[in-house]
């Protein structure tokens, strides 16, 4: 051994029977000779499914519905619409997401018609509240009217006790759907009204402000988006494996879907199994993305079975009680390491997906083997996932839930079990709240930025060479003791303000 090898080898370090998660392990740095800019993170979600970063969004519903799945897509990632809703639902979001050429989702509130003002803070930060048929971000294609700031400041108290729904006033001011957006400023210069609706088909696709725009104008400018042959977002989508589902998927491929993902916590079953073969035999141009898994096994056969893609992680993600309940599941930073190496003799593509909290997560997810990474908590909380903003203890939130949380399997169970309620349910997800993140149009160029700053101390300018440093054993890592990781944070200070950006 010489005296200059340092630290492990991945495949040693994975040998010792521990399992362990992205907070376990560390890299080594390694030789810098070019700069952070000349970094490419582009990709590939599946075998022909190219990205120019490496970012999905999980399919959840308190994360991807329209404007999560254009937004990630005009950033050059890809969002996948969850599948918590019954099938014209989901359909209808694939469409809408298709139609948000301008992925702006607008700050303003959008609440159900039965909403009753009860002060200012509803207008907090626009001057308009929005009244659709789903509150939250405007999620289905149902804008029924609206409320500004000073005709409520105007009106007396007894009025205002009234449901928003019987004083508002009808939007009756549309443009079409793929207007450019100097135009769109334009009109709302010219006409005073301080926003537009944008339509498609006759359907109300999005409202944009005047603010909206100011907004969006100050956030970094990203790389070329991820746009499907028909030169619109591609969109991906969650199915099950049920008998169902494949009724599911023969109206998705009508709305336009790219990609599909068998959502499962263990995706090696025969249900799966028989699914991927469907779905290959009967739409052999879609990708079908397999799991979740964790071992070089399950990967194995589901590779057998014709998957474009595999989702790792089991356990993982931070709404997650499966290891808990079920005792079964793997630290994610081993499950990607296994996974990958298999996946890599097929050139079968890996999401890491779960346990993502900051970048340096994405950073170890993509060295450790895995071509993209799939986020619920760090994307939930943002301006375009789906539900409403409230305070909690002066904090801007947004609630979080895990799909296998009674809540949702509740909501969800009706339409993917088709009315199958009597079965017993076991949680295998909690309901919570995450912190306001702002736009992912902010979020995500300054993640990617931070992460091209790891790959950097690396040396790997690019996903290919972060795997070849990894499979020649240049790539040197340690796993970290608890103090260690207590050093790796911020550590000994009587208070600080955390702000990466
Ligand atoms: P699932 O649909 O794969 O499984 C639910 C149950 O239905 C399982 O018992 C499964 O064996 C059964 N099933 C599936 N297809 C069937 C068929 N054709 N015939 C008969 N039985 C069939 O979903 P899940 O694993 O419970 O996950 C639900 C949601 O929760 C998903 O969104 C998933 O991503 C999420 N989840 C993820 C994890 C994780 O660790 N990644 C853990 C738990 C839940
Ligand atoms: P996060 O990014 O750490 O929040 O994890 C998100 C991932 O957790 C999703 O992409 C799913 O794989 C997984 N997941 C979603 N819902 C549940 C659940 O209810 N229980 C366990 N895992 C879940």
């Amino acid at each position: 051994m010489s005296s200059l090898e340092d630290g492990f080898a991945a495949e040693k370090l994975f040998a010792q029977g521990y399992s362990y998660t992205y907070d376990d392990v560390i890299f080594l740095p390694h030789y810098i000779d070019f700069s952070t800019d000349a970094v490419s993170l582009s990709t590939r979600l599946s075998r022909r499914v190219p990205l120019s970063i490496p970012c999905v969004s999980s399919p959840m519903d308190t994360v991807s519905e329209s404007h999560m799945a254009a937004a990630m897509a005009a950033l050059g990632g890809i969002g996948i619409v969850h599948y918590n809703c019954d099938i014209a639902a989901q359909a209808s979001i694939i469409r809408q997401a298709k139609s948000l050429r301008h992925p702006i989702a607008s700050d303003a509130g959008m609440k159900l018609p039965e909403f009753e003002i009860s002060s200012l803070d509803a207008f907090s930060p626009s001057s308009f509240v929005f009244v659709t048929q789903t509150a939250g971000t405007m999620t289905t294609p149902k804008l029924l009217g609206y409320v500004t700031k000073s005709q409520w400041t105007n009106m007396n108290y007894e009025q205002r006790e009234m449901k928003i729904y019987d004083y508002m006033k009808s939007c009756d001011f549309c443009v079409p759907w793929d207007i450019d957006i100097e135009k769109m400023e334009a009109l709302l210069e010219d006409k005073q009204k301080g926003f537009v609706v944008l339509e498609r088909d006759g359907e109300t696709v999005n409202v944009v402000t005047k603010d909206d725009i100011e907004r969006v104008k100050g956030y970094p400018k990203s790389g070329p988006g991820t746009v499907g042959q028909d030169g619109e977002w591609m969109v991906g989508a969650a199915i099950g494996t049920r008998e169902s589902d494949k009724e599911r998927l023969e109206h998705l491929v009508n709305a336009g879907v790219n990609v599909v993902v068998l959502d499962s916590s263990q995706g090696n079953s025969l249900y799966q199994l028989d699914m991927i073969k469907y779905v290959k035999r009967t739409y052999p141009e879609l990708d079908v993305i397999g799991g979740n898994v964790v071992t070089t096994y399950q990967a194995q056969n589901l590779i057998q079975a014709g998957v474009d893609g595999l989702r790792v992680g089991m356990g993982s993600g931070s709404i997650c009680t499966t290891q808990e309940v079920c005792a079964v599941g793997r630290g994610q930073a081993t499950a990607v390491y296994k996974v990958c190496s298999i996946a890599a003799q097929s050139g079968i593509p890996v999401i890491a997906d779960g346990g993502i909290s900051n970048s340096g997560h994405i950073v170890k997810a993509l060295v450790l083997g895995a071509s993209t990474v799939m986020m619920g908590s760090f994307l939930a909380g943002s301006t375009e996932a789906p539900g409403a903003y409230e305070y909690k203890n002066g904090k801007r939130i947004k609630k979080y839930r895990g799909m296998g949380s009674l809540e949702a399997m509740t909501k969800g169970s009706d339409q993917r079990y088709l009315g199958d309620t009597a079965k017993l349910k076991i949680a295998q997800g909690v309901v919570g709240a995450v912190a306001d993140k702002g736009s992912v149009l902010k979020l995500i160029p300054y993640t990617m930025h931070a992460v091209k700053q790891g790959f950097q101390d690396l040396g790997a300018s690019s996903l290919q060479s972060a795997h070849d440093l990894l499979r020649s054993n240049i790539l040197r890592l340690e796993a970290r003791t608890g103090a260690a990781q207590i050093e790796g944070g911020v550590h000994g200070l009587v208070s600080y303000e955390k702000k990466s950006f």
